[in-house]
């Protein structure tokens, strides 16, 4: 087993483009859970924004950037369950997700905010995808399994119902192996378990839009998003959110030319107890962090990735400067901000992004309504609890891997095909 970073917002939905597509969401067009599209290109009249969390979930795939490769399109034969992006997947490939009747299941679940609805789900997944396995035997699985995410959200995530939801991942491993020993294929078999997201207790909500709207801007954000607005409130995770202003525009303004008419937002929301960092995108490969009494620091992506402190050191990682993207990563290392340099330049520069990011403190979220299930627990944000994922494999590792985005090549590796260019991860097999 190995500790390594997941992506930025760590999001269920956005956090799985690594393992499917090799790189980071927020280039590829899925900057979040919810968004809005200031191109009004994908998304339609009359609010122009997304959420995942229902029906909009069937539109993922065509938001994906159409250039980039998932691995459904690149491996011969294969299983999505759960995968929410399928591109490339037929229907009989399906599990779960991309099934009508499953869908309905999976509405009435979602809303019910039924916690033992998702775990009979986990447990009907394990059992369909061993069975397809042994039956089919796919070049490339993907299975994923809900009830860890769930049940910490509603219960926290060291309550034993989370670990009843992690014996069903542990089962579904169990099972797959002595299938594949009893066919004597283990010895060529990889398998990995790693995770999206990590999680932490969640003690208080804060009604991020309310108290936007409290200052006197006009605010929409799920599921109120219809009619005229200064500022669009869209939460991941929900420790993490996307704020856009100046709606008129088509196309991303950016600072500091944003700082006549919201300088005083950025500070109002740097003043908030939920906010830990706050990010002002500069351009597609600068964006300036600022953190509350830890000062302001600029991250540029130039011949490397530089960090460089404008009023304070707002990462806690000391001043770096033209550093590869594996440096990056382990220049964040033991901080609290894992793989930070190189998330923050790909989600605050991808063309969806809000103009203001804001990333959680621990111990808070940042909505504070509407929510089928209690939230106890949340992810979304920059910091380790949220980042670090464990990836464990059946076999040795070929060299270290550092991100979830390693998974996807690393799969290509392993069934000899060819790894595409430009993905964000390194083969670790
Ligand atoms: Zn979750």
């Amino acid at each position: 087993m190995r500790t390594v970073s997941t992506v930025f917002p760590s999001v269920t939905g956005p956090a799985y483009t690594p393992f499917l597509l090799g790189r980071f969401p927020g280039p590829l067009g899925l900057p979040g859970l919810r968004w809005y599209d200031r191109s009004r290109a994908r998304c339609s009249f009359p609010h122009f924004t997304r959420s995942y969390l229902g029906s909009q979930m069937r539109l993922m795939d065509g938001d994906l950037a159409p250039d980039a490769a998932t691995v459904w399109e690149l491996t011969p034969t294969k299983l999505g369950a759960m995968h929410m992006i399928g591109r490339g997947l037929q229907r009989s490939e399906r599990l779960g997700y991309g099934r009508p009747l499953f869908m309905l299941r999976v509405a009435q679940v979602h809303f019910r905010g039924s916690l033992q609805g998702w775990i009979d789900i986990d447990r009907q997944i394990a059992t369909d995808v061993a069975h397809h396995i042994r039956e089919r035997r796919p070049a490339f699985v993907f299975a994923a399994f809900t009830g860890v995410d769930k049940a910490s959200h509603s219960s926290g995530h060291a309550h034993s119902q989370v670990t009843d939801a992690l014996k069903i991942v542990d089962g579904a491993a169990a099972e797959i192996r002595a299938d594949a020993e009893r066919a004597g294929v283990w010895d060529e078999t990889h398998i990995w378990v790693t995770s999206d997201h990590g999680h932490s207790p969640v003690e208080k909500h804060d009604d991020l839009a309310g108290a936007i709207q409290g200052e006197g801007y006009k605010v929409i954000g799920h599921p109120w998003v219809y009619g005229p607005w200064d500022v669009a409130v869209m939460v991941s995770g929900n420790a993490m959110a996307h704020l856009y202003v100046e709606r008129a525009l088509r196309s991303r303004p950016w600072w500091p030319s944003l700082a006549g008419r919201w300088e005083s937002l950025a500070a109002f929301l740097l003043a908030r107890p939920a906010v830990d960092l706050v990010l002002l995108p500069h351009g597609p490969h600068r964006c300036e962090v600022r953190a509350p009494s830890r000062g302001a620091a600029m991250i540029e992506l130039g011949k490397g990735y530089s960090y460089l402190p404008i009023s304070g050191d707002p990462l806690g990682i000391g001043e770096h400067t033209q550093l590869s993207s594996d440096d990056s990563h382990d220049a964040c290392g033991n901080s609290d901000y894992p793989d930070a340099l190189v998330q923050i330049i790909a989600l605050g520069g991808s063309s969806r992004a809000g103009d203001i990011i804001v990333s959680a403190k621990r111990d808070w979220d940042l909505r504070a309504r509407y929510e089928p299930i209690p939230h106890r627990s949340a992810h979304g944000a920059l910091h380790k609890e949220h980042m670090l994922v464990p990836l464990l494999s059946n076999r040795p590792f070929a060299s270290p891997p550092r991100r979830t985005a390693d998974v996807m090549p690393s799969a290509l590796r392993a069934l000899g095909l060819p790894v595409p260019e430009g993905l964000d991860g390194k083969t670790f097999v």
